[in-house]
């Protein structure tokens, strides 16, 4: 592989690693038997949906919050995440204690809003819209010197993202395929640049919905593109990769060997393949890889690792989905 495909110097990863040690969990690989016997090779489970806050987007978080000057610590952090990332970025501030702002609209539901404040972060409701949300964080950042931290396109969070990449490498030493769950591709590209570093070889697999699957679309298209946005239950992959796009799109262009669409029946499938025969709750975009190796849609060369990537679900949409009923989340409203 040309060395040149790298964006990420390799020790970037380790020194993440080292600043987020203590503050997050280094989650378990299990094995999978009934995947093994599937795939005819052996499949190991990362299981990061039992990272605290329920997602791997602590990762990140965390190290992009340690890694701000003392001044940036001082004027806090400011987010626009409703869901994991937003989670990830609350506790991950709290715990350094950083003060934290996320804004959102009036149309974020109190669910979601109750989830980030649990956190510990401040959350400040403005306008009816994502537009208007994020003219008060512009005036956060401009006016009162914060620090906006994005869910995916900045080189703290994917070097803390990356560090997944290093425990899946220890515990798994011979493994050959890679399956990630993809969106706006923060956790690929860490997890692609860490592992193919140490070993090029090793095949990275994207795993997206059919429903809106953005950073497919801009690979095809050659430049960042915008989808339209589609109720689905991997609701944690829906988003652009933002059109003025900086890492992830490069790095996936460089370093992903494929991706791998789904429809909204095989995520099912993969959250209910979880739980009945892995014994694991998983939300849908947590699933999807799961989700590829139910539905064969993923070609595995050797020892595979599926990485589970978070748990935060409506348990009661969980309870109704691994009882087989068939959830159409478009016809849901509100997701
Ligand atoms: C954010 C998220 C993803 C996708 O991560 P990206 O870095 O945006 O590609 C996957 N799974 C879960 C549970 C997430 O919260």
């Amino acid at each position: 592989m040309n060395p040149n495909s790298f964006q990420f110097a390799p020790e970037t990863f380790t020194q993440a690693r080292t600043r987020i040690a203590d503050r997050i969990l280094r989650t378990p690989m299990v094995h999978s038997s009934s995947l093994s016997e599937r795939a005819g090779v052996p499949v190991h489970l990362k299981l990061e949906q039992l990272q605290k806050t329920g997602s791997f987007k602590l990762r990140g978080a965390t190290n992009a919050v340690l890694a701000l000057d003392e001044t940036a610590q001082a004027n806090g952090v400011v987010g626009v995440s409703t869901g994991n990332h937003g989670r990830g970025l609350a506790y991950a501030a709290r715990q350094a204690g950083v003060k934290c702002i996320i804004c959102m609209s009036r149309l974020v539901p109190q669910n979601k809003i109750d989830g980030i404040r649990a956190q510990g972060a401040e959350v400040r409701i403005v306008g009816s819209s994502q537009d208007e949300a994020q003219v008060e964080v512009d005036r956060l950042v401009d006016e009162e010197g914060m620090t906006l931290l994005p869910p995916f396109d900045h080189k703290d969070i994917i070097a803390g993202q990356g560090t997944l990449g290093l425990e899946l490498l220890e515990d798994v030493p011979d493994v050959e395929t890679v399956l990630v769950p993809l969106s706006g591709g923060g956790l690929i590209s860490g997890v692609a640049e860490a592992v193919k570093a140490r070993k090029p070889d090793v095949k990275i697999i994207g795993v997206s919905m059919e429903r809106g699957a953005a950073m497919a679309a801009s690979q095809a298209a050659g430049h960042p593109v915008q989808v339209p946005e589609l109720p689905t239950l991997a609701d944690s992959l829906g988003g652009g990769i933002g059109l003025e796009n900086r890492y992830t799109f490069n790095v996936v262009r460089d370093l992903v060997d494929n991706i791998v669409l789904l429809n909204e029946a095989e995520i099912a499938a993969g959250i209910r393949h979880a739980y009945w025969q892995e014994r694991q709750v998983v939300e849908g975009s947590g699933a999807v890889c799961l989700a590829a190796l139910v539905a064969d849609k993923a070609k595995l060369a050797g020892p595979s690792v599926a990485l589970l990537s978070g748990c935060n679900i409506d348990m009661n949409m969980h309870q109704r989905i691994i009882s087989g009923e068939d959830v159409d989340v478009a016809g849901e409203g509100e997701i």
